[in-house]
């Protein structure tokens, strides 16, 4: 199987001088090979779009909303088609992969109800007979930049904001499950969004930095990694667009004494090793707060003996592989460092058992207790299923240490004390918190962003922020009646 790129509301046709493979995870074997852009099929993709923003910034906002309903029907009837691929490609079981395409389908509802978003304001008779009014305008042609752990999702969340406020997109997604994104295109031309208002460029550095280059690219929307988050960001703004780039994660859940330590476990255990931890919404460190250390991680460990890991088409598996057989070992590489250096390894993943091909990307559920906050388990984004807890003596130590940490993604806080949670709201330095919920992540009418390392710009994802980063203010200034003001008057204009 081949996937090529999606220029003009067609597939591409040329030959592509760079291919990457695209691998089944979950049986170890390449099940295709993806196209690479060069800087000139990006430059194709921007003209298409170009073309297309003449036309398309001039629809009517009920014609560019009906299209929007159309696109979310079609996505709502195709689902478990979308969730095949995404299984197929990423590895995740495909009531995950369900659960992907439903948020992303809130969004796109979101999008159907844009004209609210968009509404100005009007000020009548600002100055005398003068009336002051704003609106919210397209910026043009969006880069929109994305990762392999939510192929769909992600691109969801911004690609329809994008094209309800009137812009047009080039999408680059994951070169390592890129076959969703197609099929997100083609679902927007049968739901009739014109030719070259959505296009798909596949590829990597080189298709990545011709988008950040291109002087038609007016705005850029990116979610990653945080070393290239911070390249996109830098990069992009030094071109003069304006850039938001959602970086990576180190999620902590800090637990009480006096929480539910059932509920507690059961959430640790959901929101470490769902997606196998590949989540930048996943908790990758739960903080014990004395004295309750011994009997949660006995209670996370009882939960992680049952989970059920394998392919993910299979009936019954919870845990899925990892996205390529480097990643994986590179995540079970942390379990000897984390071994050496000094954390006491409770539940060894490599001894789980797989229901799936031998050589697939497996990895089982892993859990360290006694982790220190200088080892490497602790420091790095492992972005696999590998759970650590800290212990600490206080709820001030539990703060001091999540505040300190580079990452501001998201938290959580796991407690029967309403006090205690609502100071932990105020004083964490953290993007999106959860009080007794371990995932967080926004409703699609608010807006998704982390703090410090986890997100560069002043913008959040979808929501409210999606709309004002995919728009720019206008403010028009107005007089219709008595349009004499007294001749030649060389002075600063004065409101009376
Ligand atoms: P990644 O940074 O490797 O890749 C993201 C995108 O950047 C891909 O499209 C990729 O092709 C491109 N890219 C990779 N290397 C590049 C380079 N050197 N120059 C230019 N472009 C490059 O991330 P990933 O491994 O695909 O995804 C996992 C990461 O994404 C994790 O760190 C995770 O926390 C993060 N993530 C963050 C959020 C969020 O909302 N903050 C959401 C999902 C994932």
């Amino acid at each position: 199987m081949r996937t090529t790129h999606w220029i003009g509301g067609k597939p591409w046709n040329g030959v592509a001088d760079r291919t990457g493979d695209i691998y089944d995870p979950a049986t170890g074997r390449v099940a295709g090979q993806v196209d690479f852009a060069s800087a000139a099929v990006v430059d194709e993709a921007v003209a298409a779009a170009r073309e297309a923003f003449t036309r398309w910034r001039t629809v009517s906002l009920a014609q560019r909303t009906s299209v929007m309903f159309a696109f979310r029907e079609l996505l709502n009837a195709r689902r478990s088609d979308l969730a095949q691929i995404l299984t197929a490609e990423h590895g995740k079981v495909l009531a995950d992969a369900a659960g992907e395409i439903q948020r992303g389908l809130e969004n796109v509802e979101f999008a159907c109800g844009i004209p609210p978003m968009l509404k100005g304001g009007y000020s009548e008779n600002a100055s005398t007979q003068v009336d002051v009014y704003s609106i919210r305008q397209p910026v043009g042609v969006v880069g929109v930049i994305t990762p392999f752990n939510f192929p769909a999702m992600v691109p969801l969340w911004f690609v329809p904001n994008a094209i309800a406020c009137g812009n047009t997109v080039v999408l680059k997604p994951s070169e390592k499950d890129p076959s969703a994104a197609n099929f997100l295109a083609e679902l927007f031309a049968e739901a009739g969004l014109p030719d070259g208002a959505c296009n798909v460029v596949h590829g990597d550095k080189e298709a990545v930095d011709r988008i950040l280059e291109h002087p038609t690219v007016k705005a850029v929307s990116f979610v990653g990694s945080t070393p290239i988050a911070r390249y996109v960001y830098e990069t992009g703004t030094r071109n003069g667009k304006r850039v938001q780039a959602l970086g990576g994660a180190k999620n902590h859940m800090v637990v009480l004494p006096d929480a539910d330590l059932d509920l507690a476990a059961d959430a640790a255990v959901s929101a470490g090793f769902g997606s196998a931890g590949e989540r930048c919404m996943a908790i990758s460190a739960v903080v014990a707060v004395d004295p309750i250390g011994d009997e949660l991680v006995g209670k996370i460990s009882e939960r992680i003996a049952g989970l059920r890991v394998g392919d993910g088409r299979r009936p019954g598996c919870e845990m899925g592989p990892l996205i390529t057989g480097a990643h994986r070992d590179k995540v079970r590489s942390y379990l000897d460092a984390g071994r050496a250096a000094g954390a006491k390894l409770v539940v060894d993943g490599r001894s789980h058992p797989i229901d799936g091909a031998d050589a697939g990307f497996w990895l089982g559920p892993t859990l360290f207790d006694h982790v220190g906050t200088d080892m490497s388990i602790y420091t790095d984004e492992i972005f696999g299923p590998v759970l650590s807890v800290v212990r600490v003596p206080s709820y001030d130590a539990a703060v001091e240490l999540v505040n300190a940490n580079p990452y501001g993604n998201g938290t959580a806080i796991f407690t029967n004390d309403g006090g205690a949670a609502r100071r932990y709201q105020n004083e964490i330095e953290v993007g999106m918190v959860g009080v007794n919920v371990a995932i967080p992540v926004p409703v699609s009418y608010y807006s998704f962003g982390g703090w410090k390392d986890s997100l560069f710009g002043d913008s959040h994802a979808y929501g409210p922020h999606g709309v004002h980063f995919f728009t720019r203010a206008k403010v028009v200034t107005s007089r219709w009646l008595d349009p004499s003001h007294g001749g030649v008057n060389l002075g600063f204009p004065q409101n009376s």
